[in-house]
């Protein structure tokens, strides 16, 4: 999701409280934000951030960190922010997921969503998908001992290719469904942006849920 260049969003978002602009600077002290020892779970591709503000809202005993790319879809998720609840255990990074290790420490995170991801479907980009061993590599090395990255798509592509990189780097499959709607998987879903569209059309959503042993 790349929207068109949205006007004032740099600003808006250099302006805005719950986005964290200093964020290689709190590598290793995200607690002290939020000021408790509570589990820190992050989104990388919230996109618009209907989920990961669902999800602070119902757990306001686990931090979120929703990270984002493009400010054009940040700029969004703040506005969506405005009109909901206050919360106080839900921040925001406009990064590239290439750096996240520059910005989370060691076993800092408990646990990471993948959804919707971009497929990236030409061969020569398998790097960029945000399931590939390349990025399982870099999770590996902020994930706590017992951490799992939860993935959905409606892509079935970008999901075999994914059920095959996990093994590949060495984590564990806990489980998967290649239909998460009429799956034991399903109690206390929540549903992004994309999946609400998707699932709409009828199109089946994929998860899964890895680890690696530590
Ligand atoms: N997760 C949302 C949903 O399910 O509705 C949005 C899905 S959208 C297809 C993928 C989102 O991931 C886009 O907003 C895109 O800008 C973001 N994204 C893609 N690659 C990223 C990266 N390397 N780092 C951070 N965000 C990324």
């Amino acid at each position: 999701m790349r929207l068109r260049n949205v006007k004032g969003s740099r600003e808006t978002i250099a302006a805005n409280d719950y986005v964290v602009h200093n964020e290689t600077g709190m590598k290793g002290h995200w607690h002290e934000l939020f000021d408790n020892d509570n589990p820190i779970h992050i989104e990388i591709g919230m996109g618009k951030g209907q989920f990961i503000m669902e999800l602070a809202r119902r757990n306001p005993d686990i931090n979120y960190i929703g990270i984002e790319k493009y400010s054009s879809v940040l700029v969004r998720a703040l506005e969506k922010r405005e009109l909901g609840p206050e919360m106080t255990n839900l921040y925001f990074i406009r990064m590239d997921a290439e750096y996240i290790t520059d910005v989370f420490d060691t076993n800092e995170v408990d646990r990471i969503y993948l959804n919707f991801s971009d497929p990236w479907p030409k061969d020569r980009h398998a790097k960029r998908r945000l399931t590939s061993t390349h990025f399982l590599g870099l999770y590996d090395q902020l994930l706590a001992p017992e951490g799992r990255v939860i993935f959905k798509t409606d892509n079935r592509g970008l999901f075999d290719f994914s059920l095959e990189q996990v093994p590949e780097a060495g984590w564990i499959l806990e489980n998967y469904t290649y239909d998460l709607h009429n799956s034991e998987y399903n109690e206390g879903n929540i549903m992004t942006e994309y999946e609400t569209k998707f699932s709409a059309m009828g199109t089946p959503i994929n998860r899964l849920v890895a680890y690696r042993e530590k």
